[in-house]
């Protein structure tokens, strides 16, 4: 039980009084309910499979395979991040990385896999062999996920966010949890490649751009800045008509930020913070980071490692009010179960816990029924586009 209480520890940021309080009324429970066998399999003991679930994988070639969450884990951050960063770094990449598959596993795009090996999802290459600094931030934080009020979230990384994160649904329509919309500053980034960029365009192979994903745009056109958000990232760019009369300035078109650097390529506008301008060569865009800059900030992570930070401290920075918890004890605090045992208390009846929700590897039809559901928006690949490219070479 002690050890139960200590995991429970884990979570590093902002229970909500309401949290704490049931938490601790759950511990009271268990430590009175200790010999319960329900109660032990609704906490997870006893089903170490839990903890490490098969992850069905799409591989490029089509084929699929299934392999345990951590084994998939290894294949993952060794294609994101260097193994010679620093540990902490690492080690919050793989809790990033386990708690994304784990948010696919429970809402797949597809009925016959859970995640894709390509940036669609996270970049996966199956290795006989891997560094041991990855194995060791894999097995320091084996199991280990972040939640919002119980539910795992997408847990979205990208390479830097050039000094300021972004909003996911800036990025991506549908509603996401308070981890995933954070806008600060990121002082931590700035050893990163792509910290400053210039992208320069001519009028004609934008408009040409434009016109092929059916654009209108009008006979003499300007391009100019929309829309900012607090901290500066572009939301939305306009196209005026720069035609002679009364129609002069008017804008005839609004495109969103992310839109166009999905339209001009990702590896040539690496972020929306940028700045516009125009020179003798075409329209030019000077900014700053790489990726789309919702949730970890993988440069900035190496930065606060380097600063003494440990993985707690980088991911409470870049998912603010997110819990870190077990995977195998998620279930238990969700605010469903937490109100239960409220109820249960202040009745001071029998206790009739919950039986543990059924493991997702096994039924195919729990997984149709969510992807129903995640299908109704056009969600995003984990925007992992430039992570790759912007990477010193791995060892
Ligand atoms: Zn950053």
């Amino acid at each position: 039980m002690v050890k139960t209480m200590n995991k429970l520890d884990m979570s590093f940021s902002n229970y909500g009084n309401k949290v704490v309080k049931s938490i601790s009324l759950l511990t009271s429970i268990v430590l009175f309910f200790s010999g319960c066998g329900s109660m032990r399999q609704m906490m997870g003991m006893g089903k170490p499979e839990k903890s490490n679930p098969m992850i069905r994988v799409s591989l490029e070639n089509k084929k699929i395979i299934s392999i345990p969450l951590e084994k998939y884990l290894l294949g993952v951050i060794s294609k994101e991040v260097p193994a010679d960063w620093p540990l902490e770094a690492l080690k919050a990449q793989a809790v990033a990385s386990r708690t994304y598959a784990m948010y696919r596993k429970e809402h797949p795009r597809d009925s016959k896999f859970d995640v894709s090996s390509t940036t669609a999802d996270q970049v996966f290459d199956k290795k006989h062999q891997y560094p041991a600094a990855l194995i060791q931030a894999i097995q320091e934080t084996k199991g280990e996920i972040l939640t919002y009020q119980g539910n795992i979230f997408e847990a979205f990384f990208h390479s830097a966010c050039g000094g300021a994160s972004e909003k996911a649904s800036h990025v991506w329509a549908g509603d996401y949890p308070p981890p995933l919309e954070s806008s600060h500053e990121d002082p931590f980034c700035s050893a990163a490649p792509h910290r400053d960029w210039t992208y320069t365009v001519s009028e004609e192979t934008l408009e040409n751009i434009l016109k092929d994903k059916n654009y209108f745009l009008p006979k003499d056109w300007n391009i100019g800045i929309d829309q900012r958000d607090d901290l500066g990232r572009v939301q939305a760019l306009s196209i005026e008509s720069t035609a002679e009369g009364k129609k002069k300035n008017k804008t005839v078109q609004i495109l969103n930020a992310n839109t166009l650097r999905e339209m001009v390529g990702y590896s040539n506008l690496h972020s929306t913070l940028f700045e516009l301008s125009e020179d003798d060569n075409g329209i030019v865009f000077t900014g700053k980071g790489s990726g789309h800059g919702v949730g970890l900030c993988q440069w900035g992570a190496k930065g606060q490692a380097e600063e003494g930070k440990n993985y707690r401290d980088i991911l409470n920075f870049y998912y603010p009010g997110s819990d870190l918890m077990p995977l195998d004890q998620k279930l238990i605090i969700k605010e469903t179960d937490i109100e239960k045992l409220e109820k249960i208390e202040s009745s001071n009846t029998a206790i009739q816990p919950e039986p543990s929700q059924p493991e997702n590897t096994q039924p195919e039809n729990l997984q149709e029924n969510t992807k129903k559901e995640e299908m109704k928006t056009s969600k995003p690949h984990n925007g992992v586009e430039a992570i790759i490219s912007n990477l010193p070479d791995q060892k």
